[in-house]
This record gives C-alpha cells, structure tokens and sequence, in this order.
C-alpha cells in the first residue's frame, strides 16, 4: 500500500536496534548560511531516491526544525528546548551546517548537540567519486570510514585561561600534589580518555566493519607520547576485541605469527598505527586502510585530510551517532559569504542523507543517490567549487545541480 498520505510514524529503538516504519517521521535542521539551499537540493534529491526505490511504499515524513540564528531570532535561543525534545523523540535527524554564536559562551552549537545527546561517534566515510578535481595521483585508492570518538580528549570543554584563578588552583594542585613541573601562568587543558568512551567507540567501528564486510579496523593514536590515554586507548581496543569479538577479529601480530600473513577469510584485522605515520600512510599507501578508530582530536585532524584528498569538504558527509539517536550532517560550514545565493555544492548534505539512508537499512534508496550523483559529476554540468578546478566543467547553481542529480536516477 502506498504511503503518501498516511501520517507519519516515529523511528523506535529496542535491544539496541533501531525500528523504522515506511513512513518514518525524520527531523530537519536546514541550518544557518547556505544551510537553506543546500537543505532545498537535498530534500529533493532524498525524495525524488526514496520515490524511485519504493515506488510510493516508502516515504520520508521530514520534521523541520528550528536551531540556529533563525531559531535565536524567533525564540531567543539558539538550540531550543523543543528542538531538543523533538530529536530526542525522533531519534533520527538530518542537519545543516550551524554558525557559532559570537559571545554568550556557546562553544559550537554542534559541540553543544554532541553532547546533550551523548552521539559519540563521529563517522564519516571518505571515498573518492569519479571526476571530482583532487590533487592526488590515484584518489580512488582511498576509501576510508572514519569513527573519531566525539565527546571525550581535549575537546571535552575542560581548560582554563592562563592565569585565570581556576588555572592557578589547579597548577598549585598539580605541583604540589603530583610534583608536575609546571610554569606559573600556564593555561590549562585536561584530557579526559575513558575506558567505557574509548571501548564504545571502537566497538562501534569493529560492528561496521563486520555489518559492511570492511577488512580492517586500525586505531590511531598518539601513545608513544601520551601512553596513558592515547596508549590506553589502544590498548583497551585490543582488550574489547579479545573479550567481545574473539570469533570476528584477530589482529595484526597473529595475522602473522598465526596465518602467516594471510588473512583468514571473514576475519577482521585489528591493528594500530601511531597517528603521526598514519598520516604519510594514508597518503603514501591508502589502499591499506578501511576503517580507522580515533580519540577526538586525532579524528577531526585526519577527517579533513582525508576529505582533502579526494575533492575536500564540499562532498564529504557525516554523522554523529550515540545509543539510539543519530544525527546526519555537512561536514562543512555555513560559507556565509554564499548564503542564499543558491550557489554552492549540496553534495555533502545529499552524501549525509545517502549515509542516512543506509543506516535505516534503506540501501536502495541510498545506492540510488550515490549512483546519482556520481553520473550527475561525470556530466561535468557541477556547482561552482567542482566546476572552478574541472577541465570541460559548467558552472551550475546549487538547485540544478540537485535537479541534475534527480534526473540521474
Ligand atoms: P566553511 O563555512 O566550511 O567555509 C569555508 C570555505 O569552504 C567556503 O568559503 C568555501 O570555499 C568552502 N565551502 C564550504 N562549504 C561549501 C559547499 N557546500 N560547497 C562549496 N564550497 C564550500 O568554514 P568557515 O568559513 O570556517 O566557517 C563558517 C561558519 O561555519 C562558522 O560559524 C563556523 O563555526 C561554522 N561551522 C559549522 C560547522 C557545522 O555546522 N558542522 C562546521 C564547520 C564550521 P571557497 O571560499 O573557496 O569557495
């Protein structure tokens, strides 16, 4: 039966599943700068896939939100309490970018989401597309998803101004507590790595590779520096594969002592790479690498980079997930310099819904928008960021690049 006129229904989540009806009720944040146009194209192109996959037994009920500056100039807030309560209730939601209010002590708004929700993996998968301009010699032998843990390391929000009395009183206590050597004045920053945050993530990552038949899961880290968080890190990622996943995951020292270099068919390789080499690795020999575990900083480092070899941000997506709320997004920023000038590239947003789509198990509709886009690059009719550094490339406004994407299907 079709379901376009039936009201929509609210994703559930039990015993760790997520339960989705055809008609699933999904929040829309459009975001601030060119949030709006860029959420127009992708609105589109989510529909027009969904439409074509189901043939009308499946639709989207999309629940536009407010955040942002539109929400502070009609509420005074800029992350209301009914936005909050709306995803909470939704449990899946696609957003925007969102600009970080000068002043008023917020942060980032997307921090501040990260962590009223707990979503603490950040994943995004790096993959090239055929015909996007990239500085790389062979861009397509990088195809990466990367989880970063989102909520824990320096960016947990714990540091102080230099010489401020906070900062004064924890350098007095480390001093003289724990004989740290430490100069008068010093800011402050503490970072935080616990078992439980690290050992979520990485299972997360170990469960992709295996739900998405992925090789390989590398954790990256700092460890010979920092051994008791980033070591630990990797450390307690080994121990989680040990005790959880002994049947699935062997690693990288019994690959060879064990198989002698062979990998074993349907096992997962569990290794680690100091996060400073993994750099050179991922552009010197990308084709090893499949999924990768980070601590936060590490991942958000490595995330760009990796989005930079293959065409950067414009067509990178994203996702912040936790336990039973999930949230799809650009990774870039609102580019307001662009905004509302219908100009820039959708394609990380319609990336973010491909993502969205395979996450409720609708692969269809999400290998749909990805075939999509692909052929809609190759007819080098693109937005103006792909079209600059493309030879043969027109320029098209951000709207017709979603309606080319559209008539791809
Ligand atoms: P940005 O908004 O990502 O823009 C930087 C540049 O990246 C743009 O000038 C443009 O390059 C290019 N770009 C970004 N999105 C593009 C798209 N869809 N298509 C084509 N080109 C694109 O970074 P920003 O200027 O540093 O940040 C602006 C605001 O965004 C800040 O308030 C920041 O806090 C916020 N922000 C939000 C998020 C988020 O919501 N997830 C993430 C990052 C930043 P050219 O100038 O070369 O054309």
């Amino acid at each position: 039966m079709a379901v376009e006129n039936i009201q929509g229904k609210y994703i559930t989540f039990a015993d760790g599943e997520y339960v989705i009806p055809d008609n699933p009720l999904v929040g829309a944040l459009a975001g601030d700068g060119i949030g709006p146009d860029i959420w127009s194209a992708t609105q589109m192109v989510l529909d027009a896939a969904v439409e074509k996959a189901y043939a009308g037994k499946r639709k989207i009920c999309w629940q536009p939100l407010a955040a942002g500056e539109a929400a502070f100039a009609a509420t005074g807030s800029y992350l209301p309490e009914t936005t909050l309560a709306a995803i909470a209730k939704l449990r899946i939601a696609i957003k925007g970018p969102l600009s970080t209010p000068t002043g008023g002590g917020i942060r980032s708004l997307n921090v501040a989401l990260r962590h009223h929700f707990d979503l603490y993996a950040c994943i995004r998968p790096v993959r090239y597309y055929e015909g996007v301009p990239s500085p790389m010699k062979r861009p397509g032998d990088l195809n990466v998803v990367i989880f970063r843990e989102n909520i824990e390391d320096v960016y947990a929000g714990m540091e102080w101004v230099a010489g401020s009395e906070e900062a004064e009183a924890l350098g007095d206590y480390l001093r003289d507590k724990l004989q740290a050597k430490l100069r008068p004045g010093s800011a402050l920053g503490i970072k935080p790595v616990s078992p439980e945050g690290c050992k979520r993530l990485i299972r997360s990552a170990i469960q992709y590779a295996i739900d998405n038949g992925r090789k390989m899961v590398t954790m990256v880290h700092k460890g010979n520096i920092m051994k008791f968080t980033e070591g630990a890190f990797c450390q307690w990622g080994y121990d989680l594969a040990k005790a959880e996943f002994s049947d699935q995951v062997i690693t990288e020292d019994e690959l060879m002592t064990k198989y002698q270099g062979v990998p074993p068919s349907g096992k997962i390789i569990l290794n680690d790479r100091i996060a400073d080499a993994m750099f050179q690795q991922l552009l010197l020999r990308p084709s090893e690498y499949d999924v990768l575990a980070t601590l936060n900083l590490n991942g958000d480092y490595l995330s760009d980079a990796c989005a930079a070899q293959v065409g950067g941000l414009g067509i990178a997506p994203g996702a912040n997930v936790g336990d039973g709320i999930a949230i799809f997004e650009a990774t870039h920023g609102t580019a307001p310099k662009y905004a509302g000038l219908d100009k820039v590239n959708p394609g990380s947003l319609i990336l973010s819904g491909k993502m969205m789509f395979d996450f409720m198990g609708w692969n269809e509709a999400g290998l749909l928008v990805e075939k999509a886009l692909q052929k809609a690059i190759l007819g080098r009719k693109v937005t103006y960021d792909l079209a600059r550094q493309m030879e043969g490339g027109e320029e098209v406004s951000c709207s017709a690049f979603g309606k080319l994407i559209v008539a791809a299907m």
